[in-house]
């Protein structure tokens, strides 16, 4: 499925719709160049999911960001930027093989592009945004 944002809130709201759908043991990859909306449409994950998105940034720096959450089903929000990961042992040594095993958790990871084994595991949900003009996106979804 294939949409047009027209602005940042259009991609947060999609974002919102998308988390409707969670129920817990999902994997959310996201590829799309810097400045795409990747981390918008995760801060709409995070709305969604009761977690402040205003506690959300880009983790480069930082790789893996882990969050509490207030949910019945879903307890844990991972959110990983993979920018500087290049390969799945590196993701697994910070812990990305334990997080995905586990039911109550949704794994969301920017630039999961960079990690070619990624697109090897079932049932992910996959984000792919493109520019298509300062204020408009086409975010491709697939589940
Ligand atoms: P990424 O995480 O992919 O590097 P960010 O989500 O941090 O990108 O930043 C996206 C930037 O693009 C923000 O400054 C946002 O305001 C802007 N923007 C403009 N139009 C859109 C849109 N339609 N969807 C998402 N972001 C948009
Ligand atoms: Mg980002």
């Amino acid at each position: 499925m294939k949409i047009i944002t027209k602005n940042e809130k259009e991609t947060f709201n999609l974002g919102m719709e998308v988390a409707k759908k969670l129920k817990g043991g999902e994997l959310v990859l996201l590829s799309g160049d810097l400045g795409a909306g990747k981390t918008v449409f995760t801060k709409g994950l995070a709305k969604q999911l009761k977690l402040n998105p205003r506690k959300v940034n880009s983790p480069t720096f930082i790789v893996l960001k882990e969050y509490e959450l207030e949910n019945k089903n879903i307890h844990k929000f991972i959110h990983i930027d993979a920018y500087r990961i290049s390969s799945i042992d590196e993701l697994n040594s910070i812990g990305f093989n334990e997080y995905i095993l586990r039911n109550d958790a949704i794994v969301i990871i920017e630039w999961a592009e960079k990690i070619k084994e990624l697109k090897k595991i079932k049932k992910t949900i996959r984000v792919k945004i493109k520019y298509l003009s300062e204020d408009s996106r086409e975010v491709s979804l697939n589940y």
